[in-house]
């Protein structure tokens, strides 16, 4: 039982000390207390099945028990900075996470976040290159700091940041799209950035294998293929970046990028590799890892013992069970149930994704397909109020997110399916 400081109290003390900015998804935001594996608990000890915090934290599952050991053991042992002195929780995560890399992509930098991971990935293409231009997708997101807000391609995520050198090239979207699944036409568009709006050659193209801010958006098929053959004739670097899309949820494979048949030059990821302890990467090739000798660069906690043996213990979690087979058989399972469940209801207009990184697109008009933005945060909350949560993205904010913890079990899924139907029905 919990008897600390309820949702209220935490509600007022957010508006008076914390930043205007912050915002949350339900009309009576939930006070999360306590977390278990694919469940969240609140003040009253309401469960909650979590269809979303995997993205965001935890891939293998809240709290799982040996994660939190490990991050137990070393912070008894020595919390410090990473760069001092030797320890082996970094070079042994670095490893371990070498193993999982295609190619000759073997070196790795440790950061502390997401945005921070795509920054050094974009400056590093920028040393190597000795260009400047960076092409990334619309609709896309990598991060907030100046370089990466610079590359996210979503007015509602941007501030006024200067861009220089960034290009926006034509998001090969499968269900809005001007090609529809044809992904090599939507390349032509990155051809076009590259001659006519740079000196011919570039630094980088970055992208998501699976837009996951952008609303669950798998890149058109044929895309990725094409767009990295061009990018390598204009002299760039490719950057896959797997913040969610990465760490086995696609279940088909354990990176994203897999999926489309290319080898990036850099991948980036953070997020779930951590399992809730603030942990990203940059794996590069020992070639192009060589650029950042010319300086020095320092990073206090990027790859600190207590993040990098969490994210070690992740990486035996999913293996030792097995969660990227569990990502593919119940995210297939549940992705089916959501397609017949588009059968039923007038207002989902599209079932997307991969694994368990899906998709669901409400629009109230299936030809129009006009985004159904009132009718998602109705729905959303009726489905908080029978004990499932799932997250919203999509530049409309029309598209339900469904990430959850990788140990998601076919039950949940039939549950969560049960739930969004009677949600729609009721509405
Ligand atoms: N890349 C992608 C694909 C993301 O979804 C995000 C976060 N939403 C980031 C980068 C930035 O990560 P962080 O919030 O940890 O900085």
């Amino acid at each position: 039982s919990y008897d600390g400081p309820r949702a209220a109290e935490i509600l007022r003390k957010r508006s008076e000390f914390l930043s205007p900015s912050l915002f949350h998804f339900y009309k009576n935001p939930l006070n999360v207390v306590h977390g278990k594996m694919q469940y969240l608990f609140d003040e009253d000890g309401r469960r909650y099945l979590d269809a979303f915090g995997g993205i965001a934290t935890v891939c293998c599952g809240h709290c799982h028990p040996q994660v939190v050991e490990a991050i137990i053991q070393q912070t008894k042992r020595i919390q410090h900075s990473t760069v001092l002195y030797l320890n082996h929780a970094m070079t042994d995560f670095a490893e371990a996470l070498a193993s999982k890399m295609p190619g000759d992509l073997k070196v790795v930098y440790f950061t502390n976040s997401g945005t921070e991971a795509n920054e050094l990935a974009l400056m590093i293409a920028r040393l190597y290159t000795g260009s400047h231009d960076v092409i990334s997708i619309r609709n896309g997101y990598h991060g907030n700091a100046a370089g990466t807000m610079g590359a996210t391609a979503q007015s509602i995520w941007k501030y006024n940041v200067i861009q220089t050198g960034v290009h926006h090239a034509l998001n090969p979207d499968q269900y809005r799209g001007v090609f529809g699944a044809e992904g090599e036409k939507y390349a032509k568009d990155v051809q076009e950035i590259v001659e006519f709006g740079t000196s011919g050659r570039v630094a980088a193209f970055i992208s998501e294998a699976i837009q996951g801010v952008g609303g669950i958006m798998e890149l058109a098929p044929g895309y990725l293929p094409a767009v990295y053959e061009i990018i390598k004739q204009a002299g760039g670097l490719c950057i896959a970046d797997e913040v969610q899309s990465g760490f086995a949820r696609t279940g088909s494979h354990f990176w994203g990028f897999e999926a489309h048949g290319v080898l990036p030059d850099i991948v980036t990821m953070a997020k779930g590799i951590g399992n809730g302890i603030p942990i990203g990467a940059v794996v590069t090739t020992p070639e192009i890892a060589n650029v950042l000798t010319r300086r020095n660069y320092f990073n206090t906690f990027g790859g600190n013992p207590v993040c990098t043996a969490a994210g070690h213990a992740v990486l035996r979690v999913l293996e030792k069970e097995r969660l990227q087979q569990n990502a593919f058989v119940v995210g297939s399972y549940l992705k089916d149930r959501l397609k017949d469940l588009q059968q039923k209801h007038e207002i989902i207009g599209d079932v997307r994704g991969r694994g368990l990184m899906l998709g669901v697109e409400l629009v109230t008009d299936r030809q129009l397909k006009t985004p159904a933005k009132a009718e998602i945060l109705h729905i959303m909350d009726l489905m908080k109020e029978l004990g499932v949560l799932v997250g919203k993205g999509g530049f409309y904010g029309n598209v339900f997110r469904i990430t959850p913890p990788l140990c998601f079990s076919k039950e949940d899924a039939d549950f969560l399916v049960d739930v969004m139907d009677m949600a729609i029905s009721k509405l």
